[in-house]
């Protein structure tokens, strides 16, 4: 039993006392705000009656309740009732598990969104690359290191293009401007589809949008989800150590 577990010890006047906190569970949903912060939508969690005061909570705390015979029970009450009935003098080990729990519900949200917008954009560029690709117009050199330019049409009048010079393998400058053809074609189909921005809950995104113009979408997606998933795991092993010191006797 380590010290702050040990500190625990406050009864309730019929000595009922908390003995375990199993886990905080935050059921409210959580959206990107204007500011790329992510945060909680008023009213979306499930509202449930607090076990002790009555009194309604989005935030719910399943704990195990021992009675003055030391009869064990599960009950749900909201953050305050719990945090005031386990009876805490230091009350830092309880506040850090309810935050890494509603850490983690943030992130999960936050990844989830992330991944789907990633999966929709795979689906476009695979649907975008089973199309056929307008033939490559080769040019006289627009500059006097090249030997020959390539265009690729993209929209009316619209090209990609490229040189190929003495030192460059011309499949190679080919590949890259099917690819660059296949990324732009990419582009338009999610303007059209977001309607200008990328949405994620009720907030419009632009600067998401505005991303794709300088990097792949995909690539800043994927540096998005990655360290997400690592500071999920963290949290994740976090909240576990918490739990498990959580429990008296
Ligand atoms: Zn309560």
């Amino acid at each position: 039993m380590n010290k702050a577990t040990q500190l625990l010890v406050l009864l309730e006047e019929n000595g009922d006392e908390i003995v375990a906190i199993e886990s905080v569970v935050d059921t409210r949903d959580y959206e990107e705000g204007p500011d790329d912060k992510w945060v909680p939508i008023p009213g979306s969690g499930d509202k449930r009656c607090c076990d002790r005061c009555g009194r309604n909570h989005e935030i719910h705390w399943q704990v195990t309740v021992k009675d003055s015979g030391g009869k064990k029970e599960s009950r749900v009450m909201g953050g305050g009732c719990a945090q005031q009935m386990y009876a805490v003098i230091d009350t830092k080990e309880v506040k850090s598990l309810a935050s890494a729990s509603i850490s983690i519900k943030k992130m999960e949200t936050q990844l989830a969104a992330y991944k789907a917008l990633l999966d929709d954009y795979k689906k476009i560029k695979n649907t975008v690359e089973r199309q056929s690709v307008p033939d490559i117009e080769e040019h006289p050199p627009e500059f006097s290191n090249l030997i020959k330019t390539l265009k690729i049409k993209v929209g009316q009048d619209k090209y990609i293009q490229d040189g190929v010079s003495k030192s460059q393998k011309e499949s190679d400058v080919r590949r890259d401007l099917v690819s660059r053809y296949h990324d732009s074609k990419v582009l338009d189909v999610i303007k059209q589809k977001y309607s200008g921005s990328i949405r994620i809950g009720r907030f419009k995104k632009p600067q998401l949008l505005g991303l794709l113009f300088n990097s792949s979408l995909e690539n800043r997606l994927v540096s998005n989800i990655k360290p997400l998933e690592r500071s999920l795991d963290k949290q994740r092993t976090k909240l576990d150590k918490l739990q498990k010191s959580a429990v008296k006797g």
